[in-house]
């Protein structure tokens, strides 16, 4: 079974011998191919949704590996009992989705040392969910295939970590080399880890969101409102801003 780069950039930041639980697991994939692989002990794949979880099943049996992959339906982490995992993947939904599911489970993530995320869309709401609630960032990664954009957020408690790093140092405002101010909000936005090895994709990220703002724009000039010049301001200095940085970042680094 051939993983999608995506999955299997996943797959490599789960430490070999643990337990695993992924959360939206849809077709299982990731599980299987972490007990398969040898890297996990032991997975849980939930799902709340009929189709997936059948899908999930069906995977699980056909691969043989009911014995070590529990298939379970529910919403998000009450899938779980309380230390019965130690990391946690969701992969594949929006950053709200998955910081909703954090917050809403999250009695279950005493024990859990590391949480492997994949958001497709609002990656600063998760990265300010994970600086709110004690989880330090410890690597991002972004990655382009079959013409999507993701990025996946590698997180452990911030008292577990063995680095230097803290959640204050990381999102402290610091200056790029050509001399752009970096603000704790922006670095939230654009990815505390990922603005330091700016690879092409992340260029190709930016640039795609400046032509989005100036969709808008062009969509707010028509309106002749209060509301509509104050948010053409807003989005005008975000455009600038975005520009001043690429324009300060190495275009090749990996
Ligand atoms: N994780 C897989 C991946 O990255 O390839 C599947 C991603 S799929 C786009 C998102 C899955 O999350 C769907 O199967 C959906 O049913 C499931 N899902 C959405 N909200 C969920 C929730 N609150 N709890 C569990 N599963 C959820």
């Amino acid at each position: 079974m051939k993983l999608s780069n995506r999955l299997q950039l996943i797959l490599d930041h789960i430490p070999v011998g643990s337990r695993l639980a992924d959360i939206g697991s849809d077709h299982a994939l990731l599980p299987t191919a972490a007990i398969r692989s040898g890297i996990c002990v032991s997975a849980i794949a939930g799902e709340v949704n009929a189709g997936p979880y059948q899908a999930a099943v069906k995977q699980v049996r056909e691969s043989g590996l009911t014995d070590t992959i529990a298939v379970r339906r529910g919403d998000g982490l009450e899938v779980l009992k309380p230390g019965e995992v130690d990391v946690i993947t969701i992969a594949g939904m929006g950053g709200g989705l998955i910081a909703s599911i954090l917050d809403r489970g999250i009695d279950k993530l005493s024990g859990v040392k590391k949480l492997v995320l994949q958001p497709n869309v609002g990656e600063d709401t998760l990265r300010q969910w994970l600086l709110g609630h004690g989880w330090l960032l410890i690597d991002e990664h972004i990655l382009e295939e079959d013409g999507k954009i993701y990025e996946v957020l590698i997180s452990v408690p911030e008292e577990l970590s063995e680095s230097d790093i803290t959640n204050q140092t990381l999102y402290q405002e610091r200056s790029l080399d050509g001399g752009v101010i970096l603000s704790p909000e922006w670095l939230l936005r654009l990815g505390p880890w990922l603005i330091q090895r700016p690879n092409p994709v992340f260029h190709a990220k930016w640039r795609s969101e400046i032509d989005k703002l100036n969709s808008i724009l062009r969509s707010l000039s028509k309106s002749d409102l209060a509301t509509a010049k104050q948010k053409s301001e807003e989005i005008k200095a975000d455009i600038k801003y975005i520009q001043e940085v690429l324009s300060c970042l190495p275009k090749d680094k990996r």
